[in-house]
């Protein structure tokens, strides 16, 4: 019995230039890892059906569904700053796009899905490691309240990719409200295919942002929607510890969800200036300066479309500037409204700006874990993060004394706290060690295990302590790979 997904494509309508028609390349012998059954469900699939043998080709490639169109979709992109006209889906491929029970449009990719036009020099395929480690971090971002693309399933192939090494290949069928980057527009307006552009502008606000449409400037609107979406989203990335890594402008998505979870981490010492990145070697994507690149990237968009905003240049630059000025106060207020809820505070005080800059300086000065620093900061379990403990006492006094002059403490805020600080993240060496197992041994219990454990990362839960424990100092991972 075959699989059926209720495709309902409008992506491919745009026309021949926003990507090329390209079917996925058929794998050896596919074998499920993981399939997401409550996210099959809210898409209006059958999770069985997808668990199935005729499922299972389906989300390997080997079968291509009826009603899917698949495509690769056509994009540009910054990449550490230096701008690269053509990039694409080099390695997936959209099959189509569903309408999910909330009524929300949805796209259904193949990530590893074999080689399409803008593949350039790779091969089109996803190493094992990598599509396991992007399925954890973005069910454990969905879990923990971060807009993300999700996983819907996880497929070995059978046959081996070549990286440094020869690994086992995989496919990842990744869920996403669109895969519309920046650098799709930067993909036209770098072309001076402002009607494209235009048709793109029209397509994303039909989408994404339709109350765009009733203004007086759609355009404006589109850009001035995409900026408050990201300064949402990148003060949410900071309260985790999350680090993405590779921010280039094609990893940028227009809905304002994370996508491309390429060599990101998460902090476990405290430390802004953090990179694991093997690439990033300047350290521009590292964790304290995620909200500049942010701004950067932004930026790129905005010129993108200029051409839109007005017909008079200055104009159009004026309006841009403006847009781009709302992302520095609205990323402040979110991020700062984070941490204060990071502490228990509910309401706002002038001094909570000093409280939270004075307890980061000494989590910097300890290199305290960031997520035990906050889970446990009224507990033993956070005070061993830090080696001056008079100094972190007498932070604790002033903590207690504001927490009070609201009428609460650090008890009575706990429970808010912990909703808020997770027990448990994809702690990076624990990431490693999964993957370790999958790939030397074809054991794919430690996955399972992690996944389990992060699926409420907001309770408490004795049988995943293990998750907690940060990495001793020989388990330590200090750089990740794209693995591309
Ligand atoms: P990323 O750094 O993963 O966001 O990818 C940047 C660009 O490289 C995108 O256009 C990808 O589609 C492409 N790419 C990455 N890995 C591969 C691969 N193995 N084969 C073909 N294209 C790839
Ligand atoms: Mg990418």
């Amino acid at each position: 019995m075959s699989v059926h997904i209720p495709f309902d494509n409008s992506y491919v309508q745009l026309g021949g230039s926003f990507y090329a028609r390209v079917d996925p390349t058929p794998v050896a012998s596919p074998a499920l890892i993981h399939l997401n059954h409550a996210l099959a469900e809210q898409l209006g699939i059958d999770p069985d059906g997808l668990a199935d043998y005729d499922g299972v080709q389906v989300l390997s490639g080997n079968v291509v569904p009826e009603g899917a169109e698949p495509l690769a979709m056509a994009y540009a992109g910054h990449q550490f700053g230096q701008f690269n006209p053509q990039l694409g889906d080099g390695r997936a491929i959209l099959l189509g796009e569903v309408v999910d029970k909330n009524g929300q449009r949805r796209d259904i990719q193949l990530k590893g899905s074999g080689l399409t036009k803008f593949s350039r020099r790779g091969d089109g395929r996803a190493a094992l490691g990598p599509v396991l480690r992007e399925y954890l971090v973005s069910e454990f971002m969905a879990a923990a309240g971060v807009p993300t693309t999700r996983a819907l399933a996880a497929v070995t192939t059978g046959e081996a990719v070549y990286r440094e090494r020869a690994l086992p290949g995989a496919v990842l069928t990744r869920i996403a409200s669109s895969h519309i980057r920046i650098g799709t527009f930067q993909f036209f307006a770098a072309r001076g295919e402002y009607d494209s552009v235009r048709q793109l502008a029209d397509y994303v606000i039909a989408r994404h942002y339709p109350d765009a449409k009733e203004t007086d400037n759609p355009a404006l609107s589109l850009l001035t929607q995409i900026i408050a979406r990201q300064a949402a989203l990148i003060p949410k990335w900071l309260h985790l510890g999350f680090i993405h890594g590779v921010m280039n402008t094609d990893n940028m998505s227009v809905s304002g969800e994370t996508i491309d979870f390429g060599p990101c981490a998460f902090m476990d010492g405290y430390d802004p200036a953090t990179v694991f990145s093997s690439i990033d070697v300047d350290g521009r994507y590292a964790y304290g300066n995620q909200s500049n690149i942010a701004i950067w990237n932004l930026s790129r968009l905005a010129e993108a479309l200029l051409p839109l905003l007005a017909e008079d240049k200055k104009d159009a630059i004026d309006m841009a500037n403006q847009a781009l000025s709302d992302f520095v106060p609205l990323f402040n207020h979110a991020y700062e409204q984070g941490m204060r809820r990071k502490i228990g505070l509910t309401t706002e005080q002038e001094d909570d700006a000093a409280l939270l800059q004075d307890l980061k300086s000494l989590m910097r000065a300890s290199h305290a874990d960031f997520t035990l620093t906050f889970r446990y900061l009224d507990q033993a379990k956070g005070r061993e993060q830090f080696e001056d403990k008079d100094a972190f006492n007498a932070w604790k006094t002033r903590w207690t004394q504001r927490l009070e002059s609201e009428g609460s403490s650090p008890e009575l805020s706990q429970a808010a706290r912990n909703a808020v600080n997770p027990a448990r993240i994809p702690r990076n060496h624990q990431i490693e060690a999964l993957i370790k197992a999958a790939v030397d041994h074809a054991d794919f219990q430690p996955f399972r295990q992690m996944h389990r454990a992060l699926e409420q990362p907001f309770i408490d839960n004795t049988d995943f302590a293990a998750y907690e424990v940060p990495p001793l100092p020989e388990e330590r991972v200090t750089e990740t790979f794209c693995g591309t």
